[in-house]
């Protein structure tokens, strides 16, 4: 739950329109072409819940808290795996 909370906060923190928009991904979430990378379903700015990098790839997932879990737990796999 503190990990999910503190993806939350980070994208809360940030200007999450402004980093769509750098991404080139602001418009395709406009669009509806965006989907959550855990449960599939389509994203919109009011059920957006954050972001993450896969690798190289920026991720973005829904605001359903499992969703959120599971992108906090990806992102704690990724960094290890680096270590
Ligand atoms: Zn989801």
């Amino acid at each position: 739950m503190a990990k999910a909370a503190s993806i939350v906060k980070a994208i809360h923190d940030s200007d999450l329109e402004k980093v769509l928009k750098k991404l080139g991904l602001y418009e395709r979430l406009v669009r509806g072409e965006l989907k959550c990378a855990i449960c599939g379903r389509p994203l919109t700015l009011e059920n957006l819940g954050g972001l993450y990098h896969d690798n190289d790839e920026v991720k973005l997932v829904c605001n359903r808290i499992e969703c959120l879990v599971d992108a906090a737990e990806r992102v704690r796999r990724n960094r290890i795996s680096r270590a």
